[in-house]
């Protein structure tokens, strides 16, 4: 009890990788992450899984958003110029 040992996954453990990916994701509902997050504390080895590609998740967004916009902000500029007479064969 209160032992945690790094890498190890606990018996007892329901977390699969695919649920793991799935509350990273956002694919979960609002119930399912909960319990994802509370099973989640439970288990050394998913617990450890989960804030290593939580954290590795926000730095590859913090990378990519400084160097691309996303599709939506992209879409919304579009529409934009679309909309501005002479400008719609701006953006293919
Ligand atoms: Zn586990």
């Amino acid at each position: 009890m209160g032992i945690r040992i790094p890498g190890r996954h606990n018996t007892n453990c329901r977390c699969t990788d695919e649920r793991v990916e799935m509350a990273l994701d956002g694919a979960l509902s609002r119930k399912e992450q909960e319990r994802f997050l509370q099973e989640v504390k439970l288990c050394a080895y998913c617990s450890e899984k989960y804030e290593r590609e939580k954290s590795f998740k926000q730095f590859l967004c913090n990378k990519v958003s400084r160097k691309a916009l996303s599709p939506s902000f992209i879409n919304s500029l579009k529409e934009k110029i679309g909309k501005q007479p002479g400008h719609g064969r701006f953006i293919n």
